[in-house]
């Protein structure tokens, strides 16, 4: 998912080709925005974390462009490909380390598990049935 930050700030195509020159298909994008109540469902793992509310405050203060990708080993690769969780730790050439503007406004979210990206790639695309 492209976050509010790097959407806002024109970022999309050139994340969105990152994306694809390293190899992700992309199955399905669309450019949406969550309310503050869905945003606090997506994070819901993060519920107890100092950080949750100025989290949910900030994923629903703009568009996002949540997307479902697909490759061989891809939530492993694409972890390596958006960096650092932390902008000022993440690698050179990675996604956020060109385009994140803090810990929080981190320009894009990856899945953590082939379990979560299903998950996930439900809660915005249920209408897709299978990817
Ligand atoms: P994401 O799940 O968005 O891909 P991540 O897996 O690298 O990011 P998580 O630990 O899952 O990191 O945290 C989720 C999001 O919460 C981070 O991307 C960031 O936007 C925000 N976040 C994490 N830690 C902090 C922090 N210490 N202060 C502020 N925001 C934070
Ligand atoms: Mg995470």
């Amino acid at each position: 998912m492209i976050k509010p930050d790097a959407v806002g700030a024109g970022n999309t195509g050139a994340i969105t080709k990152m994306i694809e020159e390293a190899g992700f298909k992309i199955v399905a994008m669309k450019k949406t925005y969550m309310s503050k109540e869905r945003a606090g469902q997506f994070y819901a793992v993060h519920k107890e974390r100092p950080f949750y509310e100025d989290l949910t405050n900030y994923m629903s203060s703009g568009p996002i462009v949540p997307m479902i990708l697909e490759k061989d080993n891809a939530v492993e690769d694409f972890r390596k490909l958006i960096g650092a969780t932390n902008p000022k730790e993440a690698a050179e050439g990675t996604i956020r380390k060109l385009f994140a503007e803090s810990i929080e406004a981190n320009a894009i979210h990856g899945s953590d598990s082939d379990e979560n990206a299903t998950i996930e790639g439900n809660f915005f695309f249920a209408e897709i049935e299978k990817f």
